[in-house]
């Protein structure tokens, strides 16, 4: 059983009160009761002096010795002077006279040698002794003094008894009144001791049930004492202790709060380790990139966790060496390239941050990378072509073939015919370059569709005519007009049926469709858009070139395309003018054979971004 402070001090208090009232109590009655005995033998004494005294004359005459009787009288006349038991005794021990005693029945009263008080003053002079009387069966005190008649005569011995009845009473009276001023002092002690406790254990109370409040998360902590003793001193420490404590986890919530919100915007991946390699914490953006949660990572080892070769190595040997690494590794599932960089961050112990990784998704820059290397190879590539096909025919000319007519109609024909590709590459990759840059700027016109696609058939017609190509238009009357470029829309259908009589063997059949587009996602109302697709009889793409037919440069058959006059960059232009009209553009098959083209133009005018090519376009 645990007993609380209050209780204690309370208990404690009133037994040490009890123990001191009762010894005090005792001691008194104690002290009082010999005071009162002495008092009372002293008394005693004088009054046994005095029967003494009255006795002396029975016994002046040497010549008669008192008779029983008047010794009898004489005791009771002095037992009533005295208001004392008065008794005559002979040395050896015969009651001689006793007031308490009848004279007839004096004979029969005890020998009195065996009385404490006679013996005492047979041989000392004087004695004392209290008991019950044998003869009144009360409580007396008896006082005996040696009384010598005369020289010959034997001693006698003279007993004064008085009843101790009214000395016990006033001690049992005393012992009351003793015991009614301890209960008194007891219940004052006890009121005393329970408001001591209270005083004492309140504040304490307090203190721990603010303790309490702030060990659950209570913020407001505060104990209200008006103590001013140690007690007071301990709860305005407390107090203050507390305010600190809330200005430190305040202070660290908001720390914890910004690291949080700084981890969560990275778009970097961001992984804490400790020093056994276990994970401590990971951002979104990581668990993102690896499609894990923050939960099934925690504590784990980030070996286990990734199971990638490379990043294994590179944690086991930034945790070996405590030094800044650096890697790339490219997970193998979404083939996308991360770019890490391991810092040491001091952590010794375990659950302590000891390495941060963060990761850069470097895919995107890595394919603009390789895109812009390709660009520069190719547009090397494709202008050294015409460029060595033209020196050749030159040097041909120069070194005589210039004097052979026949030839050098050949050669020069050669020689204009490379001039002119020289010629379409630069300028449609000056178009290109000042689409990208902004420099070309979209008109904003409502526009109807039809009349564009009548115009660019009209200039087409004449070459497919020359192949025997058919062109067939599938266009819904009740197309809405659209906002945009008009010459910039026929450029695009222009390039696309140029491509499809390209890549159609003669004697194709081309379909220009134009069509509202299937209401596509939830937006409330529906994005609107018109799908304008040229579909041939060709020779199709491959489906894993497809996407990247847009590339510049990019051909599926280089030796085709160049053959056909081609530059490798038409399509680059019409994705760009596409989604300068904020559309997009892709290819499919087309069923049963050739390719199908499509350009999505919205009619939404919030959906669009004229004018607007952004970096991940620039391809
Ligand atoms: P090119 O000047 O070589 O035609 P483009 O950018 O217009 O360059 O086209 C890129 C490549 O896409 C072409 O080299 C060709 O391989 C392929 N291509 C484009 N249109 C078609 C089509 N209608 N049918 C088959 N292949 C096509």
């Amino acid at each position: 059983m645990t007993w609380s402070i209050r209780w204690k001090v309370a208990l404690g208090t009133l037994v040490a009160v009890a123990c001191g009232l009762l010894i005090a109590g005792v001691m008194t009655v104690r002290s009082l009761e010999q005071r009162y005995l002495a008092q009372f033998g002293e008394a005693l004494e004088a009054k046994t002096r005095l029967v003494e005294y009255g006795f002396q004359p029975l016994f002046l005459s040497s010549l008669s010795r008192p008779t029983p009787s008047s010794l009898q009288e004489t005791a009771r006349d002095l037992s009533n002077r005295a208001s004392a038991r008065v008794t005559l005794i002979a040395a050896d021990g015969t009651a001689l006279a006793d007031s308490a005693v009848r004279d007839a029945d004096l004979s029969a009263v005890e020998n009195h040698t065996s009385r404490p008080e006679i013996q005492q003053a047979l041989s000392t002079g004087q004695g004392q002794d209290i008991r019950s009387s044998h003869t009144t069966g009360e409580r007396t005190m008896y006082r005996a003094i040696l009384m010598r008649p005369s020289q010959d005569a034997p001693p006698l011995v003279v007993r004064v008894g008085f009843p101790m009845l009214v000395l016990d009473r006033e001690i049992a009276e005393l012992q009351q009144r003793l015991f009614l001023a301890i209960v008194v002092a007891f219940l004052v002690a006890l009121t005393l001791s329970v408001w001591l406790a209270h005083s004492i254990t309140k504040p304490l109370s307090d203190i721990a049930s603010a303790a309490r409040h702030l060990s659950a998360g209570n913020q407001t902590f505060h104990v209200r004492t008006t103590a001013q003793d140690e007690v007071g001193l301990l709860a305005s420490t407390l107090n203050h202790m507390a305010e600190q404590l809330h200005a430190k986890i305040d202070e660290l919530s908001e720390d914890r709060a910004q690291l949080l919100a700084v981890l969560t915007s990275m778009v970097e991946g961001v992984m804490v380790l400790d020093s056994r390699g276990h994970v401590l914490q990971i951002n979104p953006a990581l668990e993102r990139m690896f499609g894990i949660s923050r939960m099934e990572a925690r504590g784990r080892p980030c070996t286990e966790l990734f199971r990638h070769p490379q990043l294994n190595d590179l944690v086991t040997a930034i945790l070996r060496s405590r030094t800044h690494h650096q890697d790339e590794i490219v997970l193998p599932l979404s083939g996308r390239c991360l770019q890490i960089e391991a810092s040491p961050a001091g952590g010794e112990r375990e659950n302590e941050a000891s390495v941060v990784l963060v990761l850069h998704d470097i895919t995107e820059l890595r394919r603009l990378e390789k895109i812009r290397k390709d660009f520069v190879a190719n547009v090397s590539h494709e202008l050294r072509t015409p460029l060595t096909s033209i020196k050749g025919y030159v040097e041909a000319l120069l070194d005589g073939a210039k004097d052979d007519p026949a030839a050098s109609t050949k050669f020069l024909e050669i020689i204009l015919k490379q001039s002119d590709r020289l010629n379409l590459i630069i300028e449609d990759l000056l178009e290109l370059s000042k689409i990208e840059s902004g420099g070309v700027s979209f008109k904003e016109e409502p526009l109807e569709l039809r009349s564009a696609i009548d115009r660019t058939l009209s200039m087409i017609k004449p070459i497919a005519d020359k192949t025997r190509h058919r062109l067939v238009t599938t266009i819904d009357p009740s197309l809405p007009p659209v906002t945009g470029d008009e010459g910039r829309l026929v450029q695009v259908l222009t390039n696309l049926l140029d491509n499809a009589i390209k890549y159609t063997p003669a004697g194709g059949t081309i379909t220009v469709g134009a069509k509202l587009a299937p209401s596509v996602g939830n937006a409330e109302p529906p994005a609107r858009a018109i799908d304008l697709s040229v579909a041939d009889t060709g020779i199709g793409i491959p489906e894993e070139d497809r996407p990247r037919v847009f590339e510049r440069f990019y051909r599926v058959d280089k030796a085709r395309s160049r053959e056909l006059g081609g530059t490798g960059l038409g399509l680059a232009i019409v994705k760009h003018i596409v989604e300068g009209h904020g559309g997009q553009v892709w290819v499919e098959a087309n069923h049963p054979q050739g390719s199908r083209f499509v350009v999505r133009l919205p009619l939404n005018p919030t959906a669009r971004s004229l004018h607007h090519v952004n970096e991940a376009s620039r391809a």
